[in-house]
């Protein structure tokens, strides 16, 4: 026997069991993102790396370390999408979509990083992600921060969840902010990890997502953007802030969020837990304005999110929601082979009237098709064979209540099964 391949490490299979809770979240946060007006869209999984080396910031850990890079057979390099808002704009960009437009987009699918694999941080993990351009006020800001308020109530995680805000401003006030913040790292140099050092040159705020305990320390003292902040930022944040307030979310303002890609200015914001131990962000976003021009368009504001849906689905295990429930309903004990006929025909109307219905294919035993019937989850057995075929009957089998076998003839079977199902 040769050894079975197993699959990458980092990189999960989705079981289909495990799937339906993906499902039922899927479900709910593309009816949550219609009702706002959100629409759809999907671009490829792997883009030029120029595109994410030029967007994202080459003082990120995404970018230093984290990118699946390769050479395809025309020698061009090409990269795994680490995350959805490059592609996004490009795609945009590329179809007209952007310049002097209001647009509000969604996505959602794998993305690649590749990361040290550990609870709630995979090598291929999902995001849902929400992009809009052309809206440069606080008002869509607070829209996408009510929108995933929305979510988390929709699928029971109010309590869970919380949410840290905070501005990096203008352009102008993070120059004004860098000089004394260059200045306070220096003087604790020796202490720098590389990353830090490498980051104090090429942007010095980046040191403030260090994971690294002892340059935390060293952060929780540094000077922070709120101090300043020119006018148009300071207005941006309050102009926030007041929509939240009015909309009734609550909000912690941490002034050394600064989220893990470059291209943010004004509003970050991320939605933790403290459920899930150190990868507690669950949802994680801001306002990029810089980013359209920066690859290749016309200066257009723009803000999105992007959900981490690994673990929301673990939060949301954790918390106990229901478990959604897509097992037939039905399960049809085939016996013989003119059963075998007619009840795949039986089954289709069945279908036709919504009844879910898994059909025995194969042949068997009573006892073992029995078996079957119970492993499949579902409620009823409809049971077929030469007697009942004779009879025009079906017999109906409980099998999770405590109740005598029942017949019914195959004329009244639909209406009996659907009475049986319409809650
Ligand atoms: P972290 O600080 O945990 O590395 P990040 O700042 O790199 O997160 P973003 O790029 O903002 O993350 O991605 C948005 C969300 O996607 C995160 O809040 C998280 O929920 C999820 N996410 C990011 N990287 C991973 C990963 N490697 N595995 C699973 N989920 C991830
Ligand atoms: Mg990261």
């Amino acid at each position: 026997m040769t050894n079975a391949i197993q699959a990458i490490r980092g990189m999960n299979d989705l079981l289909p069991e495990t799937l339906e809770i993906w499902q039922w979240l899927e479900n709910i946060a593309s009816d949550t993102l219609s009702l706002y007006g959100y629409r759809e869209i999907r671009f490829p999984l792997i883009e030029k790396t120029e595109l994410f080396a030029r967007s994202i910031g080459q003082a990120t850990d995404i970018v230093e370390k984290e990118m699946y890079t390769f050479e395809d057979r025309n020698g061009d390099s090409l990269t795994l999408r680490p995350e959805g808002t490059a592609s996004c704009v490009r795609a945009g960009i590329e179809h007209g979509l952007l310049h002097n437009q209001s647009q509000r987009f969604w996505y959602a699918g794998p993305m690649f990083r590749h990361e040290r694999p550990q609870k709630g941080r995979y090598r291929q993990f999902h995001q849902i992600g929400v992009e809009t351009f052309g809206m440069a006020g606080p008002d869509i800001d607070a829209e996408l921060i009510m929108l995933t308020s929305r979510l988390w109530q929709a699928i029971g995680l109010t309590g869970d969840v919380t949410l840290e805000l905070n501005t990096l401003g203008t352009v102008e006030s993070r120059q004004a902010h860098r000089a004394v913040l260059v200045d306070y790292f220096n003087t604790y140099r020796s202490e720098l990890d590389e990353d830090s050092l490498r980051r104090l040159e090429k942007n010095p705020l980046r040191i403030f997502d260090s994971k690294n305990p002892r340059v935390q320390e060293i952060v929780q003292d540094a000077p922070t953007l709120m101090d300043y902040l020119d006018e148009i930022s300071r207005s941006h944040f309050d102009g926030l802030k007041a929509y939240l307030d009015s909309a009734g979310v609550q909000y912690t303002i941490n002034p050394r969020l600064v989220r893990g890609l470059d291209y943010y200015t004004h509003t970050v914001f991320e939605w933790t837990t403290n459920k899930l131990g150190a990868q507690n962000a669950i949802c994680a976003g801001g306002r990029f304005d810089g980013l359209v021009e920066q690859l290749g368009g016309k200066a257009t504001p723009a803000a999105g999110f992007a959900i981490g849906l690994e673990r929301l689905i673990e939060l949301l295990l954790l918390a106990g929601v229901p478990e959604p429930n897509s097992a037939p309903h039905v399960y049809m004990v085939l016996l013989g082979d003119n059963a075998q006929g007619k009840g795949m025909i039986m089954a289709e109307r069945l279908r036709n009237s919504d009844v879910r219905v898994q059909c025995h294919c194969g042949g068997g035993s009573m006892k073992s098709q029995m078996k079957k019937a119970d492993i499949s989850g579902a409620r009823v057995a409809l049971i077929l064979g030469e007697d009942e075929i004779s009879k025009n009957i079906v017999g109906i089998k409980f099998l999770r209540e405590d109740k005598t076998q029942e017949f019914v003839s195959e004329a009244d079977l639909v209406s009996v099964l659907t009475e049986m199902f319409a809650q």
